[in-house]
């Protein structure tokens, strides 16, 4: 494999924020990880929408803890998908949990209670797998880069927008369909 940047060179590394290859000349070392060049000055360039002038305001010993807040952030693919979401990211404990929430459901009780019990259940579980499940899914399993983990959760958002957007369409026709006649 060649450096991405120097197409002539072997390369010494692949970077952990974007996963390209790199060589020994773009390579740089940030606690014992392998970045290069145009994903650290990004890094270093983070903060600043405060403006130019506070360009390199993180610094290379804080761009690691800059990474960890690109990781952890709310994850809409663990929101819309609860358990569905917790097998892809092998987190087996939240499938079982969110498979508990839904089975309430089917609990016999007056006035449908169980229902409504189910279905705050799995709206408490929603929030808090939006919350954590970045940071859980980003331990749960071994990551190229952070552009692959990222790349994986987008696709998990947009299929748990699809499959939000499926479901309340089916709702909405089931509802309308099976109005009581009179
Ligand atoms: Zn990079
Ligand atoms: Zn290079």
């Amino acid at each position: 494999m060649n450096c991405d940047y120097h197409s002539e060179r072997e390369s010494v590394g692949v970077c952990f924020s974007c996963g390209k290859p790199v060589c020994s000349e773009c390579k740089v070392v940030l606690q014992e990880k392998v970045y290069c060049n145009p994903c650290v000055n990004k890094l270093l360039l983070y903060k600043t929408e405060a403006g130019p002038t506070r360009a390199t305001a993180v610094s290379l010993q804080d761009a690691p803890a800059v990474i960890e807040k690109e990781i952890m952030r709310w994850n809409w693919g663990a929101f819309f998908l609860t358990w569905i979401w917790a097998i892809g990211n092998k987190l087996w404990v939240w499938l079982i949990i969110g498979l508990a929430a839904y089975a309430i459901a089917f609990v016999p009780s007056p006035n449908n209670k169980a229902i409504w019990v189910s279905i705050i259940c799995q709206g408490v579980i929603s929030v808090f797998l939006g919350v954590k499940g970045s940071e859980w899914a980003w331990k749960s399993k071994k990551w190229d880069s952070i552009g692959h983990f990222k790349r994986t959760q987008r696709k998990w958002r947009n299929w748990g927008i699809v499959f939000t957007a499926v479901g309340f369409i089916i709702g909405v026709i089931i509802g309308s369909t099976s109005r009581p006649s009179f």
